[in-house]
């Protein structure tokens, strides 16, 4: 089958590898339909996640059960599902915690060896280990494009948004605009704050995070970020700020603009190496922070608010492409040329 393998740093092609098959009684074997590309992608290519060669990549899609195992309960063959990014048994001491994040047996799919080394969704076919865990079957009335994000990036946005203990009447400010910055604004929402701003470099983002629920944006290009913050707050600060770029700046940012005693959210993937804040400013100012990778534990509850129309991130499929185009798809997200979002591959 074709799949995208991981070469080198900078390097991948569209290669051909053997077709997967069910290992365990627990397995599915998906045909995969749409799989998008995520920023996590980009930072394996770049290097800042290490995998190895002839890693497949790709952990966000939807596809159809073609084939289970004799202890799958919760899907059968020819159903339509949604994959989580990552893979959890659901019985081991985190998974029983809630925790499937830290699954003693489980990782993220795509990822390389120090992720479980699961092959990746960037593929014709994948096998999904723990199948009752990791598919979420999708609802009739709802299309591909609507729920393909529920696997990765809006189960993140949600968590960063419930990870800021957002309050009715909150004024919330979200530092990017990027894919995960645009769900967070999305889902930011459904706590019913009385203000959501949103900040990022690019104008199009921005244009989009008003699409997507922004009360307000501001271009940090153009504008002194933390005296408009000041100004739009009584000089109070932000209630809640989340992080979701991944940079020191950016943490800082929330740092500097949440009020005292507010909350902070991480969500941004941060690179390799050492972060310098203040704790001092945040310690005597009472701030708590909160960070972690997507807990993968409310793709049915995501899923009933798209189809009750409380969510709707079909704003972010701008480019859908075919497998065979994924040199071309990688270079546009990567480059954010062509006002790219997010883009979804077609094998
Ligand atoms: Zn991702
Ligand atoms: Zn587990």
């Amino acid at each position: 089958m074709k799949a995208v393998l991981f070469e080198k740093i900078g390097s991948l092609k569209l290669g051909d590898v053997s077709r997967p098959d069910l290992e365990t009684e627990k397995d599915a074997l998906v045909r995969v339909t749409n799989t998008a590309i995520c920023g996590t992608d980009l930072h394996i290519l770049n290097g800042n996640i290490p995998v190895e060669e002839n890693t497949i990549l790709g952990h966000e899609a939807v596809g159809v059960v073609e084939k289970t195992g004799s202890d799958v309960k919760r899907v059968k063959i020819g159903d339509r599902v949604v994959l989580s990014c990552t893979v959890q048994c659901g019985q081991c001491t985190n998974c029983k915690k809630g925790l499937v994040a830290l699954c003693k047996h489980g990782g993220i799919f795509g990822c390389g060896k120090q992720r479980g080394g699961f092959p990746g969704t960037q593929a014709e076919y994948i096998r999904v280990p723990f199948a009752d865990m990791v598919l979420e079957p999708i609802p009739d009335d709802l299309t591909e494009e609507q729920v393909i994000l529920v696997g990765d990036i809006l189960s993140t946005g949600y968590m960063a948004s419930e990870n800021g203990s957002i309050l009715p009447g909150d004024i919330v400010v979200i530092f990017g605009a990027g894919p995960v910055g645009l769900c967070t604004i999305a889902t930011a929402r459904l706590f019913g704050p009385s203000l959501i701003v949103s900040v990022d470099l690019l104008d199009y983002r921005l244009e989009a995070a008003k699409h997507l629920g922004a009360d307000m944006i501001i271009n940090s290009r153009k504008t002194d970020i933390l005296e408009e913050i000041k100004r739009i707050t009584d000089g109070r600060g932000a209630d809640v700020t989340i992080e979701a770029v991944g940079s020191a700046e950016t943490l800082n940012y929330c740092i500097e603009s949440v009020r005292g005693g507010g909350n902070i959210s991480i969500v941004g993937v941060f690179p390799p190496g050492m972060v310098e804040i203040s704790m001092k400013k945040m310690l005597i100012r009472n701030i708590q922070i909160r960070m972690g990778l997507v807990n993968m534990v409310n793709m049915g509850r995501l899923m009933s608010r798209i189809k009750h129309r409380k969510l709707d991130l079909r704003p972010l499929m701008t480019h859908k492409m075919s497998l065979g185009e994924v040199r071309d798809a990688y270079r546009i997200f990567g480059s954010r040329s062509e006002n790219v979002l997010k883009v979804v591959l077609h094998p």
